[in-house]
């Protein structure tokens, strides 16, 4: 649990003119603090400049907004919501809103963090952001959703724009969501802008190939690292844990791409498992009819902590953060953790799982296809011309392959976790690039 405010020391030597916030909702250990902790790790690694080292464990930015909106029955209600730009260095901050009943100030600045880690490995010319609101999509209707949606725009769109911090989706936005958000930022600025959102429908420029990018990319690092094993994927299994946007589309090129064959997979309203193998186009339409993969014909039903600890070759946690902790990570028995989800790991964890030779692709590695499709969308929208879904794709697969072996050959080289070297391969040039513009 989260320390009180009183009892927590701050390592920090500088001043910080704020602290971390306690919300008292959670009963798993602070993101934020992971995520300062695998930066400090990093850190000490490379022997990072104490100022750099400074710079990075706190966002450089952070807006915090108060939001009415008109509710169907007349009322009014105030959201809160949150954007941190966490640095912006190498580029333009950038980084998806997510819309969550347990959304924190903590988990936004964490997410920023990665999303910074993820667009240097993926070296886009971005920086990283994240934003949030506090509030449960799945209870509001689609007039009550646009209107929140408008409102956040109307707070956060003093501080975005191309050259400032470009948004995008997360948990629970759609690209919906991002028209509405484009057309009211369009508004302000008194002319269309909508390269400032990227996850746009294709009619709104949007670009081809975003809607499965977050998944390709993963599945294009599964097969270097099946490579890098020597792991025959062809006919091998996997589980999923969370069917949306991301875990479906898993499930999709998995299947179709590499002939897996997915044994479990789950949503926030349970598991089902079927040893033969639950096919794609079967298991979505069921989802799409019912609500959720539960009750899928032919199936039994699992835990998510069941699912977690099937004996695949590759699981893919797609879903929300610190699933994989202290508590179970000895009876993970996957060959290959492909994090499409943000945070899935905690640090204790990733130790665990090192030691038992478990290959971990870390999110803001193998999730970065989202973002770097979002890069390509803000290129486009850029020049205004819009290029096939078959080069995005090869574009994309390249990008992911390069990162990859990035990656993987520095965890090599100081013989640490692939999050460790991750991490090292961001920072090294998040920091580079903040010497350069003469920050430290
Ligand atoms: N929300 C996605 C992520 O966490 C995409 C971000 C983006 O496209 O900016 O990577």
């Amino acid at each position: 649990t989260w320390p009180l405010m009183s009892e927590r020391k701050e390592s920090c030597e500088c001043a910080i003119p704020y602290d971390i916030i306690e919300t008292g909702i959670h009963s798993k250990p602070n993101p934020f603090k992971t995520a300062q902790r695998q930066l400090d790790e990093a850190a000490a690694l490379i022997g990072l400049d104490p100022a750099a080292h400074q710079l990075l464990r706190w966002p450089l930015r952070e807006l915090h907004v108060a939001m009415p909106v008109k509710m169907d029955d007349g009322s009014t209600k105030v959201f809160r919501g949150f954007r941190v730009q966490y640095n912006d260095a190498r580029g333009p901050n950038k980084g998806g809103i997510r819309f969550h009943a347990e959304e924190t100030i903590d988990t936004i600045r964490a997410l920023a963090a990665w999303m910074t880690w993820k667009t240097a490995v993926l070296d886009l010319p971005l920086g990283g952001a994240k934003g949030g609101v506090i509030c449960n999509p799945k209870s509001m209707s689609p007039g009550e959703l646009e209107r929140l949606s408008r409102a956040y725009i109307r707070q956060a769109g003093r501080i975005l724009g191309l050259e400032k911090d470009v948004a995008a989706p997360d948990i629970y936005t759609t690209p919906q969501i991002m028209a509405w958000m484009a057309d009211e930022y369009s508004f302000m600025q008194g002319n269309n802008e909508f390269g400032v959102i990227s996850g746009k429908p294709l009619a709104l420029g949007g670009s081809a190939g975003r809607n499965d990018a977050t998944a390709r990319g993963g599945i294009a690092c599964v097969i270097e690292a099946a490579k890098e094993l020597g792991i025959e994927l062809q006919g091998a299994t996997a589980a999923i844990q969370g069917y949306g946007n991301v875990g479906s589309f898993a499930h999709k090129l998995a299947t179709e791409l590499l002939g897996m064959k997915i044994i479990a997979v789950s949503d926030s309203g349970g598991g089902i498992y079927n040893p033969d193998g639950l096919l794609y186009d079967e298991v979505k339409a069921h989802k799409e009819k019912t609500g959720s993969v539960t009750g899928f014909p032919g199936s039994d039903s699992v835990s998510d902590e069941t699912l977690l600890e099937l004996n695949v070759t590759v699981l893919f946690p797609s879903a929300l953060e610190q699933v994989i902790t202290e508590h179970n990570a000895q009876n993970i028995r996957a060959g290959i953790i492909a994090e499409l989800a943000n945070g899935p790991t905690t640090p204790e964890a990733d130790k665990i799982l090192f030691e038992n030779g478990c290959y971990v692709i870390p999110d803001f590695l193998c999730n970065a296809g989202g973002v770097t499709v979002s890069y390509f969308e803000m290129v486009q929208n850029t020049y205004g011309y819009y290029w096939e879904e078959d080069d995005v794709r090869k574009r994309l697969e390249k990008k992911m392959k390069t990162a990859f072996h990035s990656v993987h050959e520095t965890s090599r080289k100081y013989k640490v976790h692939n999050r460790l070297g991750a991490c090292i391969v961001a920072i090294e040039r998040v920091a580079e690039a903040m010497k350069l513009r003469g920050w430290y």
